[in-house]
């Protein structure tokens, strides 16, 4: 086992003691992160960088799995939220930054009318579910992406365990891209349908036609199209997905990125849609909770007026277009592939030989810890990046390609790695 990493093995071996996994997120557990070579634990992060438990030092390419927009610990941020700490965080009665946030997010959304909030990308999405369920007074679901651990959504996945078979037969999944699969279920499940929720993208770019043909479908048919921009929100641009592609959903889901790392979501959406909150319940303690808003109060200022999304969207590009040449020049175009928006992209690997894509992340996972990158394959970027980052990225990917081809030639990936192979894991994209 690595000395880099003794500190966290540690934490890791008392975790798993007290906490199933040894963590509150599966994304962040040892499923993820190759056993002796990875860090597990985090102790401290500001900007573009996070340092370990162990002390070790990297520049975070995951950023909070995308819920760090700005960067950590921003100055502007802390400072909003430690006024509010100041005069209290949640009430007996609700608070002014309720309006005045959901007022930014009316302001910057194609589709938003009205705005509700929740501390999950969970809670936005099934609360959209259960309002379109009312619009509609129906009962199927058309799902594409992943939209959080509710009933409705995960018993569609292979992570099913727990969900009542009742509530898995509502809900249908599509693929993206692909409306033949799209068409099919509409066509199956006629006059049923009350939501079709998406991910408007993830690591496909939408193929012409694709969101506005479900957008006319949907508003044939009665359905409400909803677009889970968890991820997208504020980040492809300030409106999200929707304005970048110039389709506006019914509903949107938004979380992650608004708080800066402090937990907030909002859905938002067409006011008779919208209205039914009234009749339907959706309601929590903590849903206006006053220090996340602060937080994103700041959030949607700097997104508005700083060009936060052409600031990522930039350097996105610039990544994309240097890592497109450097896998040129080791000629490794059939094994390692760039995909997704440049402020969200991933390094994607193919069987290669007796070479298999999971021995060959692994190894990435591995040596790219050790340049003091912190990457599981997706480039999650913030507005605390720079150039250097990116070209400190590109270095280190300079050296693992170099690796790789190099063990690709002699047959010896696994001979480079000091772990076992990952595992194939739940996935949804
Ligand atoms: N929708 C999307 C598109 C997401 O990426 C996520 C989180 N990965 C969710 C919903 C669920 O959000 P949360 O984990 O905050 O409940």
């Amino acid at each position: 086992m690595s000395q880099r990493y003794v500190a966290s093995e540690k934490l890791l071996e008392r975790a798993l003691k007290a906490i199933p996994l040894g963590s509150q997120t599966f994304s962040k557990s040892m499923t993820q992160f190759p056993h002796g070579v990875s860090p597990y634990f985090a102790k401290k992060a500001k900007g573009a960088q996070i340092w370990d438990v162990d002390g070790n030092e990297y520049i975070d390419f995951i950023n909070g799995l995308l819920s760090i927009s700005i960067g950590y610990a921003n100055d502007d941020i802390n400072n909003a939220v430690k006024a509010q700490l100041e005069n209290g965080v949640t009430f007996s009665l609700s608070h002014s930054l309720e309006v005045e946030v959901a007022e930014k997010l009316i302001d910057l959304v194609p589709c938003a009318e009205m705005v509700r909030f929740g501390k999950n990308g969970t809670d936005s999405t099934s609360a959209a579910i259960r309002l379109a369920r009312a619009y509609t007074k129906k009962d199927i679901v058309l799902v594409c992406g992943y939209h959080g651990w509710q009933d409705w959504y995960i018993g569609s996945t292979s992570r099913s365990l727990g969900v009542p078979e009742v509530t898995r037969s509502l809900t249908k999944v599509f693929k993206y891209n692909d409306l033949q699969s799209f068409d099919q279920l509409i066509h199956d499940y006629k006059d049923q349908i009350a939501a079709v929720i998406m991910e408007p993208m993830n690591v496909e770019f939408p193929q012409a036609g694709f969101l506005e043909h479900i957008r006319e479908v949907t508003k044939n048919e009665d359905i409400v199209m909803v677009f889970d921009e968890t991820i997208t929100g504020c980040r492809f641009s300030p409106g999200g997905a929707q304005q970048l592609f110039n389709v506006t959903p019914d509903l949107a889901t938004f979380g992650k990125g608004i708080g800066n790392g402090f937990p907030l979501s909002a859905v938002m959406g067409r006011k008779d849609i919208m209205v039914l909150m009234e009749d339907i319940f959706y309601s929590g303690t903590f849903a206006g909770e006053t220090s996340s808003l602060a937080a994103a109060n700041v959030v949607l200022d700097k997104v508005k007026n700083d060009k936060v999304c052409d600031y990522i969207a930039e350097l996105g590009e610039y990544l994309i277009a240097n890592l497109k040449d450097l896998i040129d020049k080791q000629d490794l175009q059939k094994v390692v592939r760039v995909v997704g928006h440049p402020s969200w992209s991933f390094i994607t690997f193919s069987d290669c030989g007796n070479a298999t894509s999971l021995e060959i992340k692994t190894l990435y996972m591995q040596e790219m810890f050790k340049h003091g990158i912190l990457s599981f394959g997706s480039h999650n970027l913030s507005f605390s990046h720079t150039k250097e980052h990116i070209d400190a990225l590109l270095k280190a990917y300079n050296e693992f390609f170099v690796l790789l081809k190099r063990s690709l030639g002699n047959g010896d990936i696994t001979a480079q790695l000091d772990c076992d192979v990952l595992v194939p894991l739940f996935k949804v994209r």
